[in-house]
């Protein structure tokens, strides 16, 4: 029974061994592990996975992908049918609660249409999370991972850095895949830092960041034109006419913290 790879889904295939292989590698899966798998198309990782792991959630879109898996009945599989980025991850915690660790160990080669927001929604819910082994675009990884002052530092970097301890772990060109895609790809491991924001502090560095990053060729004065004005800004040890991204993490946490107060 073939699939035709479905583009709305951002269905690339994973077809090279090797690559499924160092994903496994970087994950080290013990059998205890409450895993959750982000799409398992026809299953490259989940397989192997499942080999590791006494029990191994999924959550799938595609209702034939999701019938082909079911046809396997494969022994510890869960699936949840259904949209990734409705799926509660803590009520996954909760019903696995019992098991020796149960926050969740997030992997896949995720639908890159989804990639940023989704990212977004883990660092949401970062308390139930242990870690994140997830394949990107590479343009993407390079963002999560990006320093100051560098072209691709952005609100996404900010964001992720000041939640998850950051590491890239390695490239893999277009042709790994079925359908192979345009761009290359990474995969990038994420822990929650032990020193993350709460939900409180977390929304104010996203509605600070949003304003910070509004305009990115003006200065942060612009930005915050109706927020914090020059006198502010300086108090903070922040030059009114630096660029957002310029800024080191710590600039982005007093600036989040003055927001609060204002
Ligand atoms: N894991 C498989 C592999 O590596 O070969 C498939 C990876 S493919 C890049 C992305 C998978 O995510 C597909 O199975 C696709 O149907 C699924 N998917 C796409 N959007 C989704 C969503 N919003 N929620 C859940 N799954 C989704």
């Amino acid at each position: 029974m073939n699939h035709k790879a479905r583009k709305r889904f951002g269905q690339n295939f994973l077809q090279d061994m090797s690559v499924i292989e160092r994903m496994l590698a970087a994950l080290r899966p013990e059998p205890g592990d409450a895993v959750v798998e982000v799409g398992p198309g026809l299953g490259a990782l989940t397989l192997p996975l499942l080999a590791r792991l006494d029990k191994l959630a999924v959550v799938e879109i595609d209702r034939d992908l999701i019938a082909r898996l079911e046809a396997q009945q494969l022994n510890g599989l869960t699936i949840h049918p259904g949209d990734v980025m409705k799926f509660d991850f803590a009520a996954l915690a909760r019903e696995l609660a019992g098991q020796t660790d149960h926050s969740l160990r997030v992997v896949g080669n995720l639908p890159y249409n989804i990639g940023t927001p989704l990212l977004i929604r883990l660092m949401e819910q970062q308390a139930v999370v242990k870690d994140v082994h997830v394949m990107l675009q590479k343009e993407v990884v390079d963002r999560l991972h990006a320093e100051p002052g560098t072209r691709a530092f952005g609100r996404l970097s900010v964001l992720m850095q000041s939640v998850f301890e950051v590491t890239p772990l390695f490239t893999v060109p277009p042709v790994a895949f079925d359908p192979p895609p345009k761009v290359q790809s990474a995969v990038v491991r994420m822990k929650p830092r032990s020193d993350a924001p709460d939900t409180d502090t977390l929304d104010a560095l996203q509605a600070c960041t949003r304003l910070a990053f509004a305009s990115k060729r003006k200065t942060l004065r612009n930005n915050f034109k109706g927020h914090l004005d020059d006198n502010a800004l300086t108090d903070l040890q922040i030059d009114p006419q630096a660029r957002a991204e310029t800024l080191d993490l710590s600039a982005f946490h007093r600036l989040a913290k003055q927001l609060r107060l204002a």
